[in-house]
């Protein structure tokens, strides 16, 4: 044997026969695999960091809002161009980064005005430090809540500066248990939390925002899912039943609320962001509080935010991708199931399935949608995954089931060859 063949290969002539990364990481790639004694690994092993980095997937595990997947899909095309994320055309000066989408968001709820920040755990903080910071905020012991995700009432109430105050008790508080602790102390605020992916049943009593607006201190509303209407106008038919439980944002405005907050990636359908929604004196001092600077939302988030809003005063729900899928009719889901389980061809144990898809994300909690979805043998999640596109699935009952309700039907083709790549793989 030659000798120079047994020597290792330097690391730059190897980086230089692999592909897929920009040139520094593949000498990172090549470095490693030369260090464990495995030149010829370092394709693979550069494969394996392109595949970590992020990647578009195909969702088919039924979970609409899938928080490990971004929850809602929203794909915004921006273009290369400056922004006027604060210029104001006409005068040539300084505009509000706050008020275009502000004004658009607030129209939608039926608001005096709105502000657009990160997330809604950032609407929340910043309401509770704007408006009570050093004071006391009441909230009723069965919302003192932990929605997914760590987000505690009673750990935003310390990061922001005020005291929360319990009233009631875990499953009955009413009117009186409010009055009684505004009588007792410097109660600032009151607020009411949506307690999305929690329930509790029976013995239950709670306190509707029509009652507490009657208190003498502003109500807020944190939301979470992001309704913003529950006739749902953008829709061409009546709302769904699933959505029955949800309360939305106009609504609650109507009914005394003086601020609400939600997610932009819930039900809202759109980026990452939070929304403090309702009276323009209370939203004013959200805006001038220290603490907005901090999680003020960039123009991508503004131009996404601000194309979804004007897509909803259009009452075009079916340019919103969540809506979009969530509204498909399900036999329109039964034929596209049958398809796939067609064009796989004779897969042993492959069959259309009727399936219950989810909102996800903690909204509408033991709510279901009806759908369908395709069930091949086993468990065949991982060689799903290293498709390209990755196929996310989920197990049931010893069945890989693929959901169409959460897959975009230009997608179908990709379903179809990861499973015939599957199958294959398995024969
Ligand atoms: C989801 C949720 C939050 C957190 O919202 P993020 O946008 O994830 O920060 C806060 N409150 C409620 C009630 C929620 O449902």
């Amino acid at each position: 044997m030659d000798a120079r063949s047994t020597r290792p290969p330097s690391v730059d002539a190897l980086a230089r026969t692999l592909s897929g990364l920009p040139h520094p990481l593949l000498v990172d790639a090549a470095r490693e695999a030369i260090a464990v004694g495995a030149p010829q690994q370092a394709q693979a092993l550069a494969d394996a960091r392109r595949r970590a980095l992020h990647t578009g997937v195909v969702n088919a595990t039924g979970v609409l809002l899938h928080t490990n997947l971004g929850r809602a899909p929203y794909g915004y095309v921006s273009v290369a161009r400056p922004l006027t994320v604060e210029f104001d055309l006409e005068t040539g000066e300084r505009g509000s980064r706050q008020h275009p989408v502000g004004a658009l968001l607030a129209r939608l709820c039926g608001a005096e005005a709105a502000m657009v920040v990160n997330n809604n755990a950032a609407a929340v903080l910043l309401v509770v430090a704007a408006l009570a910071a050093g004071r006391s905020v009441a909230v009723s012991r069965g919302e003192s809540v932990e929605i997914g995700g760590s987000f505690r009432v009673p750990e935003v109430m310390d990061q922001s500066g005020a005291t929360l105050v319990d009233v009631g008790t875990t499953n009955r508080t009413r009117l009186d248990d409010y009055q009684r602790a505004i009588d007792r102390g410097d109660v600032a605020l009151v607020l009411k939390v949506h307690p999305s992916n929690y329930r509790i049943e029976g013995f239950v009593e709670s306190c509707s925002v029509e009652e507490l607006a009657g208190l003498d201190v502003p109500v807020a509303v944190d939301l979470g899912s992001g309704l913003v209407d529950a006739a749902c106008p953008w829709l061409t038919g009546p709302p769904p039943a699933w959505l029955q439980t949800e309360p939305a944002a106009r609504q609650t405005l109507a009914a005394g609320a003086g601020l609400v907050t939600f997610s932009g990636d819930k039900l809202f359908g759109g980026p990452q962001a939070g929304i403090i929604c309702g009276r323009a004196d209370l939203v004013e001092r959200c805006a001038h509080h220290p603490l907005a600077r901090a999680v003020r939302p960039g123009g991508l988030v503004l131009g996404a935010m601000q194309e979804l809003c004007l897509t909803y005063l259009a009452r075009d729900g079916a340019s919103i991708p969540f809506w979009r899928l969530a509204t498909v009719p399900v036999a329109e889901l039964e034929q596209r199931a049958r398809a796939v389980a067609e064009a796989i061809g004779p897969v042993p144990g492959a069959e259309p399935v009727p399936t219950q898809a989810l909102c996800g994300a903690g909204s509408t909690p033991g709510m279901t949608i009806d759908s369908a979805g395709v069930a091949v043998p086993g468990d065949v999640l991982a060689a799903l995954r290293r498709h390209d596109p990755p196929v996310i699935a989920r197990v049931h009952e010893d069945r890989t089931v693929l959901d169409m309700r959460t897959v975009e039907p230009g997608d179908d083709r990709h379903v179809v060859s990861a499973l015939r790549h599957v199958a294959h793989s398995h024969s």
